[in-house]
C-alpha cells in the first residue's frame, strides 16, 4: 500500500505540474491522497482513532487550500515574498527599460516557455519576394556585382569605383528601407537582406556601403519619427541617393556603452539664418562612423540639457537625436579610418558648440528624450538584417568557392576535397551554409510579419559572424596558399580580413553574447520575470502586490511543470514531447521540445539566483545565450527543410545539423552545471536534466565525409547550399575562373582517372619539359579527343591554383616606394 501511494503521489504530482493546476486542484489532491494514507494506516477503518495523525496527513492539503485564497496567499506568501524578489531580482535601468521595450518578442518567447507552440514556428510566411523584388535582385543587382572588381575597390583606391557609386545611388540602393510614396524601393526585409548578400559576396566593402543607408540610421529614423517637414525634405533625396547619409552614435569614450556617451546638446537662443531662434548648441566627438568621409547628411546622437528649462520642466532631457547637414558651418568631417583594410568609408566626424534650430532635431520638439528608444528600436530589425546577411553570404560564398577549389586542387594524386582531413573543415561550411540561411531567412521574414525581434536578432548577430569567422578560417586553411597571396585573383582574403568589423558593430559579439542576449531574453522573453520585475519596481505598494501575486502564482506551476516535464521528457528521451510532423524529422522536433522545457528550467533557476548578478557572471550568461541560439537555430533548420519541401537530398545535412546543434546544447548545459555557483541547485538541475546522463553525439565522420564529397561537383546540392550568391561563369571572373574549372574538371574526370592511373603506374611522368597529355596520347592512354578535354581541364586547373606576383616597386605607399633603394643601391 505504501508503494502503492507512493507511485500515486508521484503521478499526481507529474500531472498536476504538466497541466500547470491550480493551487485548489493541489489541494485535493493532497486531501484524497492524505485520507488514502490515513485509510490504508487505519486498515480501511473510518475512525478518528488517531487525530494527529489525521491532522498530520491533511495539513498539505489545508495549508494548499488556504494558500488558494488569495488574501490569504498575499498575506503569509507573496507579500513577504515580494520585498524578498525586490532585493534580489535585477534592476533595469532607463537605457535597459528603453531597449527592452523597443523589440517584440515571438519565437523566442515560446523557447523560453519550454513548450513551444509549433504552428508559430511553421506559421512563419515562407521567405518570398514580389516580382519586382526578384526583378532587382537579377537585373541591376545582378549588375553592379558584375561592375565591381574588390582588389582594384580596396587596393588601387580604396574606394568604389565612381561609377558604382553613380549606378548604388541611381538605382535606389541606399534608399531600399524608404518607402515608395517618398520615392524609395519600398523592400521587404527579405528583400533588403538578398540584395545586401549579393553584393557582399562580390565585396564586403560595397555590401557594407548599401547596408548602412538601410540599417540603423537616417532614413529608417526619417521614416519613423521625422516630422511631416523633414520627411518631405530629405526623404526623396535619399532614396535617390542625393544625400548620403551617416549616423554617429560611438566615441572615443562611448563604445560598448553608448548611452555614456559625452557628447552634448545645451537648449538655448542664438542666431539662425539672421534671425534670433530657439534651438540647441551641440558638442560631439564621434568616430568609426560608416559612411562619414562621404556623407552629405550627418545622423547624430547626443544628450540633451535644457538648464533654462526653455522645452520643458526637466533640465536632464536624455538622448535626443539630430540631423546635420556636413556642409553646416561648424561641422569637421570627411577624414578617414582604415578599418581591416578595407574599402567602405569609415571616419570620425566632431564640432563644437554648433548651434542647430530645433527642427533639425529628429522628430522636432515631440521626440526630444526619446533617442535611445527610437535607436533601439530601428536597431531590433536592422540588426536582423544587415548582419545576418553578410555574415551568412561570407559563409556561402567560402563554401562556392572552396568547394571548387577542393576539387580542382590536387595534391598525393587526388582531389584534396577527397582526404578525410580536409572534409571534415569542407563538412563544416556546408552545415553552417543550410544552417544561417535557413535562420537569415526565418528572421527577415519575422521582420515582413511586423515583429521587431530584438533578443533573436541580437542572437543571431552573434552567431551568424561568429561562424562567418570560423568557416573564413576553414576556407583559408583549405586554400592554403593559395589564399595567403593577395593581389587581383585572390577572392578570399578581404573577406577574411573584414571579418572583425561584423564581430565588432551593431553591437561587440562578446557583449552581445555573454551580457545582452540570455539578460535580455529572460527579462524580455520569460513568461513571468518581467511582470514579476516591473511589479517590484512599481512604486504603488499595494498593486505591485497585486500584480506580483498574480505573476508569482504563475511563476511557481511554471517552474513545477518544467521540472516534471525536463524530468519525464530526459528519462523517455524525449519520445513523448510535442512534434507536429509525423515523418523523419519527428524526432528532432521532439528534441527541440525536450531542450526548450530544460532551457526554460535552468534559465529560470539561473536568473532567480544569480539576480542582479546576472550581468556579472556573463560566462553562465553566455552559455544560456548558446543554449538558446542553438534552439533558434535548430528550429530554423526544420523549418527551412518544410518550407523547401522535405528535399530528399537535404535530408542527411538537416540530420548532422540536428545531432551536432543537440549535442552542443548538451555541452553547454553541463558547463553551466559544472560551474553554477550554489551546489544545491546545480545537483538538482544536472538531476532534471540529465537523470540518465548525456548521450547526445556529434555528426558522425562517415556522415559529414559525405556531405563534404556531395559538393565537390557542380550540380543542386551546391547550388542551394549557396543560393543568393553572386555566381559569375566567365572564366576570366576573379570566381568565374573556378566554376569554369570545376565544370571542366568534373567533365573530365573518367579521361583524368585513365590518366592518373597511367602515371602512377610509370607509363608517363608530368614534368616540366614534357607534355605528358601529349606523351599520354603517344603511348595510347588517352584518345586525342580524351587529350582535348583533359588539356582543358589542365588549363583551366593551372589558371585556378595561380597566384598573384608584384614588381617589388609595386608594393608598399607611393612615399615609400620613392624612398626605398634600388636593387643596385642596396647592393652598394
Ligand atoms: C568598422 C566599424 C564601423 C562602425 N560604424 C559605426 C557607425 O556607422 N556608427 C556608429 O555610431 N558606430 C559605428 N561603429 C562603432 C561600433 O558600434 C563600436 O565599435 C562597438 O559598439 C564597440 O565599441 P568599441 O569598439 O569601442 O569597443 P569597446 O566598447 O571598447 O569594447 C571592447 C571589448 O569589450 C567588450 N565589452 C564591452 N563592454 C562589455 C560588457 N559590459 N560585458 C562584456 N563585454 C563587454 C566588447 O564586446 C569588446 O569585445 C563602427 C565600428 C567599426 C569598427
Amino acid at each position: 500500500m505504501v508503494w502503492v501511494l507512493l507511485i500515486l503521489t508521484l503521478v499526481a504530482v507529474a500531472v498536476l505540474a504538466m497541466r500547470r493546476a491550480p493551487l485548489w486542484q493541489w489541494a485535493f489532491a493532497a486531501l484524497v491522497i492524505g485520507a488514502l494514507s490515513r485509510i490504508s494506516t487505519d486498515n480501511g477503518l473510518w475512525l478518528m482513532t488517531d487525530l494527529l495523525g489525521w491532522i498530520l496527513a491533511l495539513l498539505p492539503a489545508v495549508i494548499l487550500g488556504l494558500l488558494s485564497l488569495t488574501p490569504i496567499r498575499k498575506l503569509v506568501l507573496t507579500g513577504p515574498a515580494y520585498g524578498i524578489v525586490k532585493s534580489i531580482l535585477p534592476r533595469v535601468s532607463r537605457t535597459e527599460q528603453e531597449a527592452l521595450d523597443a523589440g517584440t518578442v515571438g519565437w523566442d518567447a515560446e523557447l523560453f516557455s519550454g513548450r513551444p507552440d509549433w504552428t508559430k514556428l511553421l506559421g512563419v510566411r515562407k521567405p518570398t519576394l514580389s516580382t519586382e523584388e526578384q526583378a532587382f535582385l537579377d537585373g541591376p543587382c545582378e549588375k553592379v556585382c558584375s561592375m565591381i572588381d574588390d582588389w582594384d575597390t580596396r587596393n588601387n583606391r580604396a574606394d568604389m569605383p565612381p561609377a558604382v557609386w553613380t549606378y548604388l545611388k541611381e538605382q535606389g540602393f541606399l534608399g531600399m528601407l524608404i518607402g515608395r510614396e517618398h520615392g524609395g524601393l519600398g523592400f521587404s526585409a527579405q528583400a533588403q537582406s538578398q540584395v545586401v548578400s549579393k553584393i557582399a559576396s562580390r565585396s564586403i566593402a560595397a555590401g557594407i556601403t548599401v547596408m548602412v543607408p538601410n540599417s540603423l540610421g537616417p532614413g529608417e529614423l526619417l521614416e519613423k519619427y521625422g516630422t511631416d517637414a523633414q520627411k518631405k525634405k530629405y526623404l526623396g533625396r535619399l532614396a535617390r541617393g542625393q544625400e548620403v547619409p551617416c549616423f554617429a552614435l560611438t566615441g572615443p569614450h562611448a563604445g560598448s556603452d553608448a548611452a555614456g556617451m559625452r557628447d552634448v546638446g545645451v537648449v538655448c537662443y542664438d542666431m539662425y539664418e539672421g534671425k534670433k531662434t530657439l534651438g540647441v548648441k551641440l558638442s560631439w566627438d564621434k568616430r568609426y562612423i560608416t559612411l562619414a568621409p562621404v556623407a552629405t547628411l550627418l545622423g547624430l546622437a547626443f544628450h540633451l540639457h535644457d538648464p533654462e528649462h526653455l522645452i520643458g520642466e526637466t533640465d536632464n532631457v536624455g538622448i535626443t537625436l539630430a540631423l546635420v547637414p556636413a556642409k553646416y558651418p561648424g561641422v569637421k568631417i570627411g577624414r578617414r579610418h582604415y578599418p581591416s583594410r578595407s574599402a567602405f568609408m569609415n571616419g570620425p566626424t566632431q564640432g563644437r558648440n554648433v548651434f542647430i534650430p530645433m527642427d533639425f532635431l529628429i522628430g522636432g520638439k515631440e521626440y526630444v528624450g526619446q533617442g535611445w528608444r527610437m535607436l533601439m528600436e530601428c536597431l531590433s530589425t536592422g540588426r536582423a538584417i544587415s548582419l545576418p546577411a553578410i555574415g551568412t553570404v561570407s559563409i556561402k560564398h567560402a563554401l562556392r568557392v572552396t568547394s571548387a577549389y577542393a576539387r580542382i586542387r590536387r595534391q598525393f594524386g587526388i582531389p584534396v576535397g577527397l582526404m578525410e582531413g580536409v572534409a571534415e573543415p569542407l563538412s563544416r561550411m556546408v552545415r553552417s551554409s543550410y544552417t544561417f540561411e535557413a535562420s537569415r531567412a526565418l528572421t527577415a521574414s519575422m521582420v515582413d510579419e511586423g515583429q521587431r525581434p530584438s533578443v533573436l536578432s541580437a542572437l543571431l548577430k552573434y552567431r551568424t559572424t561568429e561562424a562567418m569567422r570560423d568557416r573564413f578560417n576553414d576556407a583559408m586553411d583549405i586554400h592554403g596558399g593559395r589564399a595567403v597571396q593577395d593581389g587581383p585573383s585572390n577572392y578570399l582574403f578581404s573577406g577574411y580580413a573584414t571579418v572583425p568589423v561584423a564581430i565588432t558593430v551593431e553591437g561587440a559579439n562578446i557583449l552581445t553574447r555573454t551580457l545582452i542576449t540570455f539578460a535580455q531574453g529572460a527579462l524580455r522573453a520569460h513568461p513571468y520575470l518581467y511582470a514579476e520585475i516591473s511589479a517590484a519596481q512599481n512604486k504603488d505598494k499595494r498593486s505591485g502586490i497585486a500584480a506580483f501575486d498574480k505573476a508569482f502564482t504563475g511563476h511557481v506551476s511554471f517552474i513545477l511543470r518544467n521540472m516534471a516535464g525536463s524530468f519525464l521528457h530526459a528519462i523517455s528521451g524525449g519520445r513523448f514531447a510535442s512534434t507536429p510532423v509525423d515523418h523523419e524529422m519527428a524526432r528532432w522536433y521532439r528534441q527541440l521540445s525536450r531542450y526548450s522545457q530544460s532551457f526554460a528550467l535552468v534559465g529560470d533557476w539561473t536568473v532567480a539566483f544569480l539576480g542582479g548578478d546576472l550581468k556579472r557572471k556573463q560566462r553562465l550568461s553566455g552559455r544560456m545565450a548558446d543554449i538558446l541560439s542553438d534552439l533558434y537555430l535548430l528550429s530554423s533548420v526544420l523549418k527551412r527543410y518544410e518550407d523547401d519541401g522535405r528535399i530528399e537530398e537535404d535530408r542527411p545535412v538537416v540530420n548532422a545539423i540536428a545531432r551536432d546543434l543537440i549535442f552542443s546544447m548538451e555541452q553547454s548545459f553541463a558547463a553551466v552545471f559544472a560551474n553554477f555557483p550554489n551546489v544545491v541547485l546545480r545537483n538538482l538541475m544536472r538531476v532534471l536534466v540529465f537523470p540518465l546522463g548525456r548521450h547526445a553525439k556529434p555528426a558522425s565522420d562517415r556522415e559529414t565525409y559525405r556531405l563534404a564529397r556531395s559538393v565537390l561537383q557542380p550540380g543542386a546540392f551546391r547550388d542551394r547550399l549557396t543560393k543568393g550568391t553572386y555566381v559569375s561563369m566567365d572564366p576570366k571572373d576573379v570566381t568565374g575562373v573556378l566554376e569554369d574549372a570545376l565544370i571542366k574538371i568534373t567533365g573530365a574526370a573518367e579521361i583524368e582517372t585513365k590518366f592518373i592511373r597511367a602515371i602512377k603506374k610509370g607509363v608517363i611522368e608530368r614534368r616540366l619539359d614534357r607534355d605528358a597529355i601529349s606523351d599520354a596520347v603517344e603511348k595510347g592512354v588517352l584518345t586525342e579527343a580524351e587529350a582535348a578535354t583533359l588539356r582543358l581541364a589542365d588549363q583551366a586547373t593551372d589558371k585556378v591554383i595561380k597566384v598573384d606576383d608584384f614588381e617589388p616597386d609595386e608594393l608598399g605607399s607611393k612615399q615609400l616606394r620613392r624612398e626605398r633603394p634600388s636593387v643596385e643601391e642596396a647592393a652598394e
